[in-house]
């Protein structure tokens, strides 16, 4: 007895298992996605820092140098905008940003580029912005020497102690960059991995089975289950389809149907187990007889059906006849004793007109009972005088 209920919900729960495994893959690449979004602005943002500091130097001596007011003011706001923008950098660098997807420095050794010496980068910027701050407001006083002084300091400043420790920055995050990357390719190879196997294995213990099982539903809803031959529904189906084939393509087709002599006193005296031996011996000769395009079906009983694509009525007699001396001779073991069983056969063909196979299957019928008159073990069909 086959449990549908059961089947239906480890089918559903094994679809719930890869889609959540789908839904779990799709976060993991997307988080991976976005942390290297962030690790490329961080890198963008921290690579323009070493730029900003000798731009502000620059602007600083050039302010300095300033000979007309205009250009004096022009130099101040460029000078003030990069200013704010390093200031804003850095402090985005050193306590995060949510806006750009910037953490504060987490790890030991960015931690120590920051904030330890030989670099202590977070000291040198502040110190390096003071001065630079300090230049701005000297031009707002109007102290020329000032100015002169702050911008000197400025220089000083932006020497190749500031550069190398914002360089040291820059490496220290293209280094995380490199080990998230790295990380990130074993994660996803990871979830690649998982999905396979998790496909693979359903397909193989779940999917498979279910499949195996479904076409035994099918091949048990298709055959009888005494012979495994085509049961009475199916094979009407099956020679449906002969039948418009023969008719489109103009090739005759016959049906020979046989029925075993005297069946109910087998039964009567050796018992129903053996009746059906002789049943399932009948079928296994004629299996083995007839073609692969043939179609043999139990219509009930002890009845059978042969649907013979491409042959005539002359041919059809022919295979019947055959059939008719196979079962003659057969044999079947009933304890010590062997039996002998025969079956008469009605042999029709298609006529144009047809296009019904139970009217073919009637008209077979019809010569099944001239032979069962004729005195049973003998063909007849139309041809048959
Ligand atoms: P005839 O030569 O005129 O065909 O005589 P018969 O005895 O074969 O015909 P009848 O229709 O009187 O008997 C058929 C018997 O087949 C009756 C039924 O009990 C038996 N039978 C039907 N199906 C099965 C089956 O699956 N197994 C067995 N062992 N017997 C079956
Ligand atoms: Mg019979
Ligand atoms: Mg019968």
């Amino acid at each position: 007895m086959i449990n549908l209920r059961r089947e239906a919900t480890v089918y559903a729960l094994a679809l719930a298992f890869l889609a959540i495994l789908a839904v779990a893959s799709y976060l993991i690449i997307d988080s991976i996605v976005t942390r290297q979004q962030h690790m490329a602005s961080v890198l963008s943002v921290s690579g323009r820092q070493p730029m900003l500091s000798q731009r502000i130097a620059l602007l600083g001596l050039e302010v300095a140098d300033a000979k007309s007011p205009e250009t004096c003011d022009q130099m101040q706001n460029q000078l003030r905008e990069t200013v704010d923008l390093m200031r804003r950098s850095h402090r985005d660098l050193v306590e995060g940003s949510l806006a750009l997807g910037i953490d504060p420095p987490k790890n030991k050794d960015l931690r120590a580029v920051y904030f330890s010496p030989p670099h202590d980068l977070n000291r040198k910027v502040t110190d390096f912005l003071i001065a630079a701050d300090k230049v701005l407001d000297s031009i707002d006083q109007k102290a020329e020497a000032k100015t002169v002084h702050a911008a000197a300091q400025v220089v000083v400043l932006a020497n190749s102690a500031l550069l190398d420790s914002l360089a040291a920055a820059v490496s220290q995050y293209a280094a995380d960059s490199e080990a998230l990357f790295r990380q990130s390719q074993i994660r996803v190879l990871f979830v690649t991995a998982a999905m396979l196997i998790a496909l693979t294995t359903e397909a193989l213990f779940v999917f498979r089975p279910l499949f195996l099982r479904m076409r035994g539903l099918v091949d048990m809803a298709q055959s009888d289950p005494l012979t495994g031959c085509f049961n009475r529904r199916s094979l009407l189906e099956a020679a449906a389809r002969d039948l418009s084939r023969s008719r489109r393509t103009g090739t005759p087709l016959s049906v020979i149907l046989l029925d075993i002599d005297r069946f109910k006193k087998i039964n009567d005296t050796y018992g129903h187990a053996t009746g059906d031996a002789v049943i399932r011996t009948l079928t296994e000769i004629v299996k083995t007889t007839i073609r692969t395009a043939d179609l043999l079906g139990r219509m009930g009983g002890e009845e059978f059906v042969v649907f013979l694509p491409d042959t005539n009525t002359v041919n059809a007699v022919l295979v019947a006849e055959k059939l008719r001396l196979l079962l003659e001779q057969a044999e079947v073991k009933h304890d010590a004793a062997t039996l002998h069983f025969t079956a008469s056969f009605g042999v029709a063909q298609m006529s144009e007109q047809d296009d019904d196979p139970l009217v073919l299957i009637e008209r077979a019928d019809a010569q099944m009972y001239r032979a069962k008159h004729a005195g049973r073990n003998c063909v007849r069909s139309p041809l048959t005088a």
